[in-house]
């Protein structure tokens, strides 16, 4: 995506909306702290010679955010140490470690996505006792490498056996329902996006939070950030984005689930952001100062309501994006090159697949991608082995796009990619199922991605086999060519 120094400014902007807002709904901010996981990626260089990484680490990097005047509105756990050391263990161990800390000021806990946020609290499970070591110490584990982060935490740490004891004690509890609570006992919420695809780890988050209200602060993107939630604390389901008409020229194109799309007799006709109806659907297309023209950011919205004479928006869904566990975004053309690079590896076994689905299983943290495959296995006593199909899984991870090898290889955000083998005959038994729900016969596709739970019950009840991915992706910061 392209961008411009001066767009630095304009989403600085938007972020100094969110704490004024903020204010207006839950006061006394500014007598604490937060607790953000917040991280950097690596960088890369185009073909062309330009920089290339991911927005968020643009903005962590910029002046805008490294010199940040100080405002106790927005005072941070997090050292910038710590936000930009690029390992990203040693920056959420650190970023831990000072969150336990303070952990009486902290008072409100977040990360751009749930999912970033589940990634810390799965941290935690696994690291809680080298972090008591350190706090009843205050001295760095040996793991935190980095010479300006180990500097820097040394005039952050001091023993406190104390704590120490209190974090062991909370940790090794058998239950950890409410121990976002129960470490951070002044939390007053979790700032962090649950609309979308981050809807699936709402109940999580409230196992772990004891069902704290989650903020939805902001809406936006690598091209361009879109607007805010004026009224932050609402029911996630009831989240409603006012676009910022300075931030971009915004246009919209109708969207009709039900219409068979635009032919050359109704091309489509792009309506302005002042003309927007409400309860209707539109595709987000935009001109951006960066020079995008005209541009489908790939989100479908729909008008709920207006703030003075802003439109806002509910986020309906992504066009096109069947699984996503983190940042990811896999779409149906790519898990259909995956399965077909991976469905190679059996044809010395004289084996196809004849049908898959697949399902983006959040249960366990990190999430992981299931493939459901039905196989037809033409010579029973040349079956594929167990090892062969864990080679499937990681085919298929190698033929994913760079974010989810990225999730996999370098923030181990995704886990390993399952393959479930169901039963000869399951996929039938689904079309029979949507069938019997009303589904047209004639018109039947299988669906490339299930979390019905009835469709999913039906499967996991068919399953013969299951496979985990032996080996993480190929992935470097590289582009590949
Ligand atoms: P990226 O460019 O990787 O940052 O992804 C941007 C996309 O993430 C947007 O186009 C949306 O599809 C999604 N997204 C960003 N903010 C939100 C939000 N507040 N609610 C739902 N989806 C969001």
């Amino acid at each position: 995506m392209p961008t411009i120094k001066e767009e630095l400014d304009r989403r600085q902007l938007l972020y100094s909306l969110l704490m004024p807002v903020m204010n207006l709904y839950v006061p006394g901010l500014d007598k604490g702290k937060g607790l953000y996981f917040l991280f950097v990626k690596s960088e890369t260089r185009t073909p062309g010679g330009l920089l290339a990484r991911p927005v968020l680490t643009s903005y962590y990097k910029s002046e805008h955010f490294k010199t940040r005047p100080y405002d106790p509105y927005n005072v941070y756990t997090s050292p910038n140490e710590a936000i930009l050391c690029p390992d990203s263990f040693q920056s959420m161990y650190t970023q831990m470690l000072c969150g336990l800390q303070d952990r009486h000021q902290v008072l409100r806990v977040g990360a751009v996505f749930a999912s970033g946020l589940l990634r810390a609290i799965r941290f935690l499970q696994l690291n809680w006792q080298q972090l008591s070591q350190d706090i009843e110490t205050g001295t760095l584990n040996q793991k935190v490498t980095d010479p300006s982060l180990r500097e820097c935490m040394g005039k952050i740490l001091k023993p406190d056996p104390e704590l120490a004891r209190f974090v062991r004690h909370e940790c090794s509890k058998e239950s950890w329902e409410g121990i976002i609570t129960r470490i951070w006992p002044n939390t007053k919420y979790l700032d962090v996006i649950v609309t979308g695809a981050m809807a699936q780890y709402i109940p999580t988050l409230d196992y772990y939070s004891g069902g704290l209200p989650k903020a939805c602060t902001m809406y936006a993107s690598s091209e361009c950030y879109f607007g805010l939630n004026l009224n932050p604390m609402c029911k996630p389901s009831e989240v409603s984005y006012t676009i910022m008409p300075n931030m971009a020229y915004f246009e919209f194109l109708p969207h009709d689930p039900n219409s068979a799309g635009f032919t050359r007799d109704s091309p489509p006709k792009l309506v302005d952001l002042v003309d927007v109806e409400i309860g209707k659907e539109y595709e987000l297309v935009i001109t951006t100062y960066a020079g995008l023209c005209r541009y489908r950011v790939g989100d479908i919205l729909r008008v709920t309501g207006f703030h003075n004479s802003a439109p806002q928006f509910h986020f309906v869904r992504r066009k096109n994006v069947l699984l996503s566990i983190d940042s990811d975004k896999t779409d149906e053309a790519e898990l259909q090159k995956a399965v077909e690079n991976a469905s190679r590896l059996l044809r010395e076994f004289n084996t196809s697949v004849v049908e898959y689905t697949s399902y983006a299983d959040t249960k366990t943290i990190p999430g992981h991608y299931v493939i459901y495959w039905e196989l037809l296995v033409k010579d029973a006593a040349n079956s594929p082995t167990d090892d062969v199909l864990k080679q499937c899984c990681l085919a298929m991870e190698e033929s994913m796009n760079s974010v989810y090898r990225q999730g996999r290889v370098a923030d181990n955000s995704i886990g390993p990619l399952e393959i479930r083998v169901v039963r000869n005959g399951t996929f039938e038994e689904l079309m029979d199922y949507a069938i019997s729900r009303g589904a047209s016969i004639n018109q039947y596709k299988v669906p490339r991605c299930v979390n019905f739970t009835p469709i999913m019950e039906l499967l996991d009840s068919r399953v013969v086999s299951t496979h985990f991915s032996p080996a993480l992706p190929h992935w470097t910061p590289e582009r590949r060519r």
